[in-house]
């Protein structure tokens, strides 16, 4: 599969709700209390990647690197 997130093939599961209910049984991650997966970026949803948790930001690295100018970040050099 290549969807980023399951919850994507909803929209295509819609008007069979038997499939759909066998598409989340077969499909949902693991509801997990630790490791790679309980980090998600908060804009992207991005699980792997340098994760930012500091000063309470959530965010990956590139998604950082975009706004990181609009929430006063100053970057030197
Ligand atoms: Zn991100």
């Amino acid at each position: 599969m290549t969807a980023s997130d399951y919850k994507k093939v909803f929209v295509q599961l819609k008007a069979k709700p038997t499939k759909l209910n066998k598409y989340i049984k077969h499909n949902k991650p693991r509801d997990r209390k630790f490791g790679r997966a309980v980090t998600k970026c908060s804009r992207c949803g991005r699980t792997s990647g340098g994760h930012i948790g500091k000063y309470g930001l959530d965010l990956c690295r590139q998604c950082f690197r975009e706004i990181a100018t609009k929430i006063d970040f100053k970057k030197y050099s």
